[in-house]
């Protein structure tokens, strides 16, 4: 019978999009269901931007754009480097992709070779270690919990290093636990990546702006500016204009990397949109307080919801510092209920007794927590509180 690859049979299709489909065809039964399943900003794309994307469109810039990013949104994002993150890219040290998913992808395609070694810290993002194995690699997973923040220390960094490693996965604010690296911690990360000339260091930095700590957003270039040769600074608009639709992600690494980058993408997508190019050109080069306006949402309703789900009896919430998810461990709950064995059998429980989807820490390689997404409204936020605890009490 017809069968897939051996290399696509042994990934998953993506948690998160699998939970939304089901929170989908629950009402489409006409069930009313809350998801807090999606990392999408509730918010509409800023009118300038959605501009910008219609003048594109209407004086015909509808045509091939260049492989890695067209002119003007190359300047804007080597702008933008300069601009929020005291970095210094050439126009040969960009590359422009379909969202930074595709751009990490390509990433992994041009430096990953058959049994090459790539450090994930975990929690997760749930398509690191998937995209790692579609593109030859071998995953390895750092677990961290409470004790470390959630971050990996040079200790575990050390221990997880050989001469198979090529590529560390380096994420703050994380999806799902909004911790970030301080300068000082990525100083000493980079202390034992200094060790190891082999390793290319990828830093997704996509919730740089959904970030409310005192001290300023850093990444590792900005403590080990001498990284900068094996260190590649992913980002994208997906997340902090609520442009996930447009699909336009970025980097900037050194020129080897993006010229491999480059020749994978010739012969997969040619380029990204040219329209969401000129939008995305907007939305970097435009006013920045659309950015500053949903980061405060953002803020209010992280303000709201960890104390909320605090007082849950059984869920212990850390706070964090950026992107827009909570990410509590229910193992509590899990433990007091007698027909509930672990995160996942809660996550479908909460679906069908408290009609609100989550997703399950083992998608991101952290059993007996659930992530929810705050980016929805307050009022949903509320309601799902209420679901969660009620149906809770009922049980
Ligand atoms: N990196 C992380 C950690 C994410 O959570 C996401 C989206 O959920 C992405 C990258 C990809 O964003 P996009 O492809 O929309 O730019």
């Amino acid at each position: 019978s017809l069968r897939v690859s051996n290399r696509v049979a042994q990934i998953k299709p993506s948690a998160t999009i699998a939970v939304a489909q089901r929170a989908r065809e629950l009402r489409a039964e006409g069930r009313d269901i809350i998801s807090l399943g999606f990392g999408e900003p509730d918010f509409d794309t800023p009118a300038h931007i959605k501009a910008a994307g219609i003048a594109a469109i209407e004086r015909g810039d509808t045509k091939y754009p260049p492989v890695d990013g067209t002119p003007e949104l190359k300047q804007a994002i080597i702008d933008k480097f300069k601009r929020d993150n005291g970095l210094d890219f050439g126009v040969n040290e960009i590359t422009v992709g379909n969202g930074a998913k595709q751009v990490l992808f390509n990433l992994m395609s041009a430096v990953l070779d058959d049994g090459d070694e790539v450090l994930i810290p975990a929690p997760y993002w749930v398509s690191y270690p998937d995209m790692v194995k579609i593109a030859g690699g071998q995953p390895v997973i750092i677990s961290t919990d409470e004790e470390t923040d959630f971050k990996i220390t040079p200790r575990m960094l050390r221990a997880s290093l050989n001469s198979k490693s090529r590529l560390l996965l380096l994420n703050g604010p994380s999806n799902p636990t909004g911790k970030v690296y301080s300068e000082e911690e990525y100083e000493a990360l980079g202390q034992v990546i200094r060790e190891h000339s082999r390793l290319v260091v990828a830093c997704d930095d996509i919730y740089e702006h959904i970030y409310w700590a005192d001290s300023p957003f850093r990444t590792l270039l900005n403590a080990c500016p001498d990284l900068a040769d094996r260190t590649v600074v992913i980002n994208g608009v997906s997340k902090a204009y609520a442009m996930t639709g447009w699909r336009i992600g970025y980097a900037g690494g050194p020129e080897t990397l993006m010229k491999g980058i480059k020749k994978v993408q010739s012969q997969s997508t040619s380029g990204a949109c040219s329209i969401s190019q000129a939008a995305a050109a907007a939305a970097l080069n435009g006013p920045q307080d659309c950015v500053e306006e949903m980061r405060q949402a953002f803020k209010e309703r992280y303000e709201y919801l960890v104390p909320a789900l605090n007082a849950i009896d059984g869920v212990e919430c850390p706070g964090c510092d950026g992107a827009f998810y909570a990410f509590p461990s229910f193992q509590g709950v899990i433990d007091r209920m007698d027909n509930i064995a672990n995160d996942v059998e809660l996550s479908e429980w909460f679906l069908e007794n408290a009609g609100v989807a989550m997703v399950p820490g083992t998608a991101f390689g952290a059993p007996g927590h659930i992530r929810l997404s705050f980016a929805t409204s307050m009022e949903q936020l509320h309601e799902c509180v209420r679901r969660i605890t009620e149906a809770l009490a009922a049980a």
